[in-house]
């Protein structure tokens, strides 16, 4: 018999599934690591238990402490359960273009949220990251991990899932494909993969709104490239210290809309239901495998949350018409075919 001592004992060892229909006809494998078992839904739950372990031994987080962060909704998700588990308060803000469902999910498991505008300048006074830094200033016992630049972010996928991806595919993994936002779940995990075969390629899923792709390109951080744009979790406007660009051969953008669309036969046709974010990295590593992909090659994609957050969008028809997402009539409802 084995019982956890508490719900964060159970983050991370999430299973690796083959995808037997997308990629078809493609020579080699794609094989997803499905972060939804982490008991947050999201992959993110390692590096928020990971940022507070690390803060309570450098003696920062004290008893009765207050946890301050700006999230889209699933790195709160991770410091919320930590935060139950261990007895601390917290505050997350978050830009107001995510789904309602995620701020609804942090506090129903006890966390404050404070709902900021998306589109101001990262440095504006009413940002979400300038929100939190002025908390974590005026209240007392309180830490912002800052998982942009907190390097315990890319340490536990160092620590964790580059170690689960090498033990579950036996060495054989040849490509390593997941989306760039803070940088940890991309970086942290190749680091680690690369250490054990440097041969292995790791392609970051970006998305256009965002500075990753023309920067690594280029080296210019082209204020140009930044727009909005609709997809969560992925994509910056700022480079965050998680992302080291060495450590990510070459990126691919992907669409809202490919994105969405992918993220649905997802859920059809491989039985995942899984995130916006998820469908991104599916479609970014078809395009990449078409002009890339060899025989025996074998791809790991990174497939970061749960489809339960996305609901009201990807999953719902009548969102996906109205961002004109929808082209294909057969996606809609029997009522919608006979009208
Ligand atoms: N997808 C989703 C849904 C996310 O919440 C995140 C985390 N921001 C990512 C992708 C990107 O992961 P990372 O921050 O490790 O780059």
């Amino acid at each position: 018999m084995k019982i956890y001592n508490s719900i964060v004992e159970t983050i991370g060892n999430t299973p690796i599934v083959r995808l037997n229909k997308l990629g078809k006809g493609l020579p080699g494998t794609f094989l997803a690591k499905v972060e939804y078992f982490n008991p947050g839904n999201s992959t993110k739950d390692r590096m928020a238990l990971k940022m507070v372990e690390d803060a309570e031994k450098a003696g920062i987080l004290k008893p009765g402490g207050t946890i301050i962060e700006g999230t889209s909704g699933n790195t709160g998700m991770g410091l919320a359960l930590a935060a139950v588990a261990k007895g601390y308060k917290c505050i997350f803000t978050m830009a107001d273009k995510q789904s309602q469902e995620k701020i609804n999910i942090l506090r129903a498991v006890g966390a404050e949220v404070i709902v900021c505008p998306t589109n101001v300048e990262p440095d504006d006074p009413r940002s979400y990251y300038s929100v939190a830094r002025k908390l974590n200033k005026e209240i007392p016992n309180s830490i912002y991990p800052n998982q942009y630049d907190n390097p315990s972010n890319a340490q536990a996928h160092y620590e964790s899932t580059g170690p689960e991806i090498w033990d579950q595919t036996d060495g054989t993994i040849t490509h390593y494909i997941a989306t760039v936002g803070t940088g940890g779940s991309m970086c942290g995990t190749a680091k680690y993969l690369k250490e054990k075969n440097k041969n292995i390629i790791s392609v970051g899923i970006d998305t256009y709104g965002s500075v990753f792709k023309k920067y690594k390109e280029t080296g210019i951080f082209d204020e140009n490239e930044i727009y909005p744009y609709l997809t969560e979790g992925f994509g910056e406007d700022i480079l965050p210290k998680n992302v080291n660009f060495d450590l990510i051969d070459t990126f691919v953008k992907v669409t809202d809309k490919d994105g969405a669309i992918m993220t649905r036969r997802l859920a059809k046709e491989e039985g995942l239901f899984v995130g916006w974010s998820c469908g991104s990295v599916m479609h970014g590593a078809l395009e990449y495998a078409k002009d890339n992909m060899k025989k025996g090659d074998i791809y790991v994609l990174l497939l970061p949350d749960h489809g339960t957050r996305y609901l009201a969008k990807v999953y719902n028809d009548q969102w996906m018409r109205d961002h004109g997402f929808l082209d294909s009539r057969s996606f809609g409802t029997a009522r919608d075919i006979i009208q």
